[in-house]
């Protein structure tokens, strides 16, 4: 038996995904919240969890963006002498390419079952596994932004031969579109998230540890207006308690399941 049909075969995991297909049956617009879960079948290490980047190395400091705004310039210079180093997260992000998981969130998507994704990932997996309806709470490690008028472009374009960056359109400073501690969530995005959380009607979280504010107030939010809840996710989080379905399974595993029942009439 394979390690994939072992999951496929728990009755627990087996139940979960029906009643999970039942629920999307009869959403109109169903909402998704995505965690480094999604991405660890990539190889792209989860931050916390067995194995994470916080288990290995510890936490990251916390002034991320108290520098940045002090000194963009000499942040720039760190963050670049960073990246020649060779950052673990940042390589793995780099080498990885989309899962099973990340195809079929794009497959629901497609089918019209999957209204919108909200990811706190930074990799660009979604779009690249075909999902257009995506909300980046986080950013996109690939693109930078102005930080005066909220413009993003891709960080390949932009010439870093005088650091800081600039905006072409208004002058503004450019940072990594990544959200650092302490950085205010974008405006276009944070509105985006709660848009998408208050007019769900299904709201599904996959591979998330449901700990970082305020994304992991969206599935309360919606479940407390009467959204029905599933938790896809291996390992137990603070939402289990109050979700209506839990499948205890990796996205890779779980998702792909998901869309076969629903491709059933
Ligand atoms: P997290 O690292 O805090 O938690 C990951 C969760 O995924 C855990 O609950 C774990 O049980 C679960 N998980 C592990 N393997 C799984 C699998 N195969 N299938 C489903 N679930 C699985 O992640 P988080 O909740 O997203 O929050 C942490 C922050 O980490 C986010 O802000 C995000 O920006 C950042 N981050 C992003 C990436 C990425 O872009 N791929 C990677 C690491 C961290």
């Amino acid at each position: 038996m394979t390690q994939l049909q072992a999951w496929l075969d728990d009755p627990a995991v087996a139940a979960g995904l029906r009643q999970a297909a039942a629920l999307f049956r009869r959403s109109r617009h169903a909402v998704a919240l995505v965690g480094a879960g999604l991405s660890a079948e990539s190889g792209i290490p989860t931050y916390r969890g067995a194995g994470g980047v916080y288990d290995r190395f510890g936490e990251p400091t916390i002034d991320g963006w108290e520098l940045f705004t002090q000194d963009p310039a000499a942040w720039w210079e760190a963050a670049i002498a960073h990246e020649a180093a060779g950052s673990a997260l940042s390589a793995a992000i780099d080498a990885a390419a989309p899962n099973p998981g990340h195809y079929a969130m794009a497959d629901l998507e497609h089918m019209g079952r999957l209204a919108h994704t909200i990811t706190q990932n930074i990799d660009n997996l979604h779009f690249v596994a075909g999902s257009r309806q995506v909300t980046e709470i986080h950013g996109n490690r690939y693109r930078v932004r102005c930080i005066e008028c909220g413009a993003r472009e891709r960080l390949e374009t932009v010439r870093l031969d005088r650091l800081p960056p600039t905006c072409p359109s208004c002058g503004g400073i450019y940072k990594n579109d990544v959200v650092m501690f302490g950085e205010p969530i974008p405006r276009d995005a944070i509105e985006a998230c709660y848009r998408e959380t208050l007019a769900a009607d299904l709201f599904m979280t996959v591979g998330t540890s449901a700990v970082v504010y305020p994304a992991a107030d969206f599935p309360v939010l919606a479940k407390r207006r009467g959204a029905p809840l599933i938790e896809v996710n291996p390992e137990e989080t603070p939402l289990s308690e109050i979700a209506d379905v839990v499948i205890r399974a990796p996205a890779g595993v779980a998702l792909p399941a998901l869309v076969d029942l629903l491709l059933v009439p």
